[in-house]
């Protein structure tokens, strides 16, 4: 809703019209900065009770005055606990992400070497999996970015790309230079996006009818997207040849000085 209109010359009834759509979307854009705030909100208050919550399921089992079934119900509610506060923390790096450029720690850094470490950070759980999974890139690939919000939003690509993937699959992230641009792809031999499912699954909290069975919160995609655009650049997905999906992160060079 940060388009506005804009039509020179055709008269007052047209005049009028773009005024009140532009004043519609002015509101409709106040309303969702309101939500997002609130949103914020209740995530920053929901931290204190939820660590306290915690606190108390702990020091039950270490105390000892709970034990046996009572320090396994204990056990899952720290458990869970700890899932709340992930997702509430991501939600908040999400609203970060959002803000723009004022919340990155920007410094040139080589994408090649951020990939070799994500596949490193990855290869345990991929071969855990039966997932083969690879790291390449033609040499130095330059960009300026915040390195530890990037290493996530990747992160956050190739996790999904091992999760969705069957076992014997293969998934490769690739660092290369993109017409001008820089670009990241992880490309998986899973099943694929649904057609249907493709204009939502960046949005918070999506998850696919097919994907309920794996773990996750629906906001890995969204934290990734946030970050992109946050440096001025763009998630795309789209069929990897040879079946699964490929998510292209694009990012802008560093030009030459
Ligand atoms: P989560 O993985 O926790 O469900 P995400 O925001 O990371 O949340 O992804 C949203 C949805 O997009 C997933 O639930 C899944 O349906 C789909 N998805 C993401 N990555 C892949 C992938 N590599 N292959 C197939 N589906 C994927």
């Amino acid at each position: 809703f940060s388009e506005r209109v804009e039509v020179a010359g055709q008269g007052r009834e047209i005049d009028s019209l773009v005024a009140a759509f532009n004043t519609m979307a002015g509101r409709v854009e106040t309303v969702l900065t309101e939500m997002r705030q609130v949103n914020d909100n209740i995530a920053h208050d929901l931290r204190s009770p939820l660590t306290r919550i915690r606190g108390l399921a702990e020091a039950a089992v270490v105390n000892g005055s709970v034990t046996g079934e009572g320090a396994e119900v204990a056990g899952s509610i720290v458990e869970e606990c700890d899932r709340l506060m992930l997702m509430i923390n991501t939600m908040l790096d999400i609203t970060e992400a959002e803000a723009g450029l004022g919340g990155l720690k920007l410094a040139e850094l080589d994408l090649g070497e951020l990939v070799a470490q994500v596949v490193d950070l990855f290869a345990g759980v991929a071969e855990d999996k039966g997932v083969a999974l690879t790291g390449d890139s033609p040499g130095r690939v330059a960009v300026r970015a915040d390195r530890r919000k990037l290493q996530r939003a990747l992160a956050n690509l190739v996790d999904n790309a091992i999760k969705y993937t069957p076992a014997g699959g293969r998934v490769c992230v690739t660092a290369r230079p993109a017409a001008g641009r820089v670009a990241v792809e992880v490309a998986d031999t899973g099943p694929g996006i649904a057609a249907e499912d493709l204009p939502r699954i960046f949005d918070r909290f999506f998850r696919s009818d097919r994907s309920r069975h794996f773990p996750g919160n629906g906001l890995g995609l969204s934290l990734a997207q946030a970050v992109a655009h946050a440096h001025g650049g763009d998630i795309t997905v789209g069929p990897a040849t040879g079946g699964g999906s490929v998510f292209r992160l694009v990012l802008p060079a560093v030009r030459a000085a």
